[in-house]
């Protein structure tokens, strides 16, 4: 049996391409430091291509991997005997004025509502909102209760290797005809013994932290605190976008909220009071029942980011060492057909039978979201910062 793929990281991304990988028939091992940790179980799991008003090569690729969804959703599902919690709910986004409904980015895609329409998708809606788009093709997964676990069971259930409390310190490189290219890994194992794994290919997907191990990516962390509370059930009927806070109603009545953007907060734990007074004040804002529901839980979480705020995927720097991070606030979205295009170059011909992208689609995602794009002169990939939008 050939050396396994090496997996730098067991969050979202790095499950979803070990699982893809796996079904490929590939040996994998996943190194993984803290699963807890994982922005997956932190989002809230929106998969929004439209509401979050993506463009450019960004906006395709969220498009792409939003119809990649449902079936990636069901063979996660067959592999590991549980729900993701998958709902095709549509996303309400709000706006102040039916002038900032028409300038939204991807507002050809939605459908345009006066004020009655609103509130007929969304009953109880804050009184000023005076216009929105419902994008009824965008929808939600149930990352943070299910769809991380379903995901791990898979990939178990796939023979995948799991070491928890694994945290890698260095890549180590060889030099090939004067390229660097991968020949292992150091890491510390769980019990606290450091060691060398030998191998030749392997995923950095180490999210937030990619960067640690390989300074020459341009991956930050952007912060985020959310909430969660207790509503009666089908009380939003739909995801509600706001600017700054959206709320997402899972089939139980829970609803997420979120969340925080703060860049300037680094790796610095825990919540702020100002963190959640901002939530609370955008729930008011939003739908204002909502702010008597019972709080149930908060957390908080860091975004991979990149200077575009759009993913480095494909290869990298080192031969052997295939990049899959910067996923920024579109990770759950994103992580069907990051799967996808990586297991296109590491296991090209059972992943080619499959049929999800064409050759044409991967190298020309792949091409938009290498890792050096960053260059003087490159074109950016993701998305132009939209104009900020503020509570009215
Ligand atoms: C507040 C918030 C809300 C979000 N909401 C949404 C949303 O609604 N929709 C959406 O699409 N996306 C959302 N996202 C984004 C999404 O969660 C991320 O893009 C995605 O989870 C990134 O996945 P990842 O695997 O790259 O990183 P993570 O899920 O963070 O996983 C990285 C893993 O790597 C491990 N690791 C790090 N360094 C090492 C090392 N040296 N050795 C071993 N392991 C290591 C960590 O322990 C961690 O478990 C949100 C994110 C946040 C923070």
């Amino acid at each position: 049996m050939s050396p396994p793929v090496l997996i730098l990281g067991g969050g979202l991304i790095g499950l979803a391409i070990a699982h893809r990988l796996a079904r490929c028939g590939l040996p994998v091992q996943v190194l993984s430091r803290h699963r807890r940790e994982a922005a997956g179980f932190v989002a809230a799991g929106m998969l929004a291509p439209h509401a979050e008003g993506l463009t450019g090569a960004l906006l395709e690729l969220g498009q792409r991997s939003l119809a990649l969804i449902p079936r990636w959703v069901e063979e996660i599902e067959s592999d590991s005997g549980l729900t993701c919690g998958l709902r095709g709910c549509g996303i309400v986004v709000p706006c102040a004025s039916a002038a900032e409904r028409d300038a939204h980015p991807t507002a050809a895609w939605g459908e345009h509502l006066d004020r009655a329409a609103l509130e007929r998708e969304i009953p109880g809606i804050g009184p000023a909102w005076r216009a929105g788009l419902l994008f009824a093709q965008d929808g939600q997964i149930d990352n943070r209760r299910r769809l991380m676990r379903a995901l791990e069971r898979a990939c178990v259930a796939l023979g995948v290797h799991f070491e928890e409390g694994t945290e890698v310190l260095e890549l180590l490189t060889e030099s090939l005809d004067g390229q660097p290219r991968l020949r292992g890994v150091r890491l510390i194992g769980a019990e606290g013994e450091m060691r060398t794994l030998a191998c030749g290919t392997a995923v950095l997907a180490c999210g937030a932290w990619s960067a640690r191990l390989l300074p020459a990516l341009p991956v930050f962390p952007v912060k985020g605190q959310m909430l969660s509370l207790q509503g009666p059930r089908q009380a939003l009927p739909r995801v509600l976008f706001g600017p700054g806070t959206y709320l997402v109603p899972r089939d139980d009545g829970l609803v997420v909220v979120g969340a925080t953007s703060e860049p300037e907060a680094g790796f610095g734990e825990g919540l702020t009071p100002a963190g959640q007074r901002q939530l609370q004040a955008g729930i008011t804002a939003l739908l204002p029942e909502a702010g008597g529901w019972p709080p149930m839980e908060r957390w908080w979480g860091f975004r991979p980011c990149t200077p575009d705020e759009a993913p480095l995927l494909g290869a990298g720097p080192i031969a052997g060492l295939w990049l899959a991070t910067g996923h920024h606030r579109n990770g759950v979205l994103l992580a069907a057909i990051t799967a996808e295009l990586l297991a296109a170059r590491l296991a090209p011909e059972a992943s080619g039978s499959s049929g999800a992208l064409t050759d044409e689609e991967t190298s020309h995602f792949l091409q938009a979201f290498r890792w050096d794009r960053f260059a003087p002169g490159a074109a950016p990939a993701g998305r132009t910062p939209p104009e900020a939008r503020a509570h009215p």
